[in-house]
């Protein structure tokens, strides 16, 4: 199976092919909000995942069919930094495409230098900052044990002193265990020595891991969106993007990594959501993801 999923039309980024380096679902965390549902265990360990020259063989053969993207991203199905040569891949679209690229990442492991050195090929990083200390750092996210925060902000402190590009910071908002006040000030009081180019704030929007997670009223989140200073990244002109050819396969990877409602699914394939919804659910006896497609979602934001 291809590493490449999409071009997914994205409101922050525009058409972004997703390069996916990891099965599902690796990660050093364990996020309460993950829409990917829970890390069977987490993990600290780099490897190949997959191997490197067959996920650049996929990308020399998608560059000849001279798709238009507006980005090239680095996500997927957990944490893509535990690949031990994502390097390599961001190395690639530099010399070998016009196109930008974006490491998605929970920034977790930017202690290490030689991650450091690797993400800074990326055109733009996106690191994740849903805590302020050691407790918050453990509730929300559930990390490796071999995470503490310290180690993890420290190592975003040694990243952005020498990253040039843009750093986009994503606020997991969790009503109840990191939207307090007090909690918004410290937060926002640790984002500043990275200084982001752009702060994004999010909500449970698709079934998380755990169910006791609720989204945040539009209203708050906009007060929130305010609180940070959330600078939009404008939606290119390519983003509303034509259909996508269909077949169960393209459902199921894009299911898998970049879960949509069926009616999404169903604007993003330019086909009735009946349709979806009937794939979804002849898919869903065997795929747990096609299962959580057709879980109720919250798409009011
Ligand atoms: S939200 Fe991201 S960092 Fe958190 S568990 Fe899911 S894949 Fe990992």
């Amino acid at each position: 199976m291809s590493c490449l999923f999409g071009p997914v039309p994205s409101r922050r980024y525009g058409r972004s092919l997703g390069i996916d380096l990891v099965p599902m679902k690796t990660c050093c965390y364990d996020c309460v909000f993950c829409q990917l549902g829970i890390t069977p265990q987490t993990t600290c360990a780099r490897r190949d995942y997959l191997p490197i020259e067959s996920v650049l063989s996929d990308l020399k053969q998608w560059l000849t069919l001279h798709e238009p993207v507006d980005i090239l991203t680095l996500c997927g199905s957990g944490e893509p930094t535990l690949h031990a040569h994502f390097g390599d891949v961001l190395r690639w679209i530099r010399a070998e495409t016009p196109y930008p690229s974006l490491l998605m990442s929970n920034g977790a492991l930017f202690f290490e230098p030689e991650v450091r050195r690797d993400a800074a090929l990326a055109d733009r990083v996106k690191i994740s900052m849903h805590f302020w200390d050691e407790t918050s750092f453990r509730a929300t996210v559930r990390p490796h044990a071999d995470l503490t925060f310290e180690k993890v902000y420290d190592g975003w402190l040694k990243f952005r002193e020498n990253f040039h590009g843009t750093v986009d910071i994503e606020f997991f908002a969790v009503p109840g265990m990191n939207d307090a006040p007090e909690a918004l000030n410290r937060i926002h009081r640790l984002m500043s020595p990275l200084r982001p180019d752009t702060v994004t704030v999010n909500s449970a929007e698709r079934p998380p891991a755990e169910s006791s997670v609720r989204s945040v009223p539009v209203s708050e989140l906009n007060q929130l969106r305010a609180f940070f200073g959330t600078v939009a990244v404008a939606q290119t002109a390519t983003a509303s993007t034509a259909p996508q050819p269909y077949s169960e396969a393209a459902l199921l990877a894009l299911a898998r990594r970049h879960p949509l409602t069926p009616a999404q699914f169903a604007r993003y394939f330019g086909m009735p959501e009946s349709q979806i919804v009937a794939a979804l659910q002849r898919l869903a006896t065997a795929d747990p993801y096609a299962a959580r497609a057709l879980l109720p979602h919250d798409v009011s934001r």
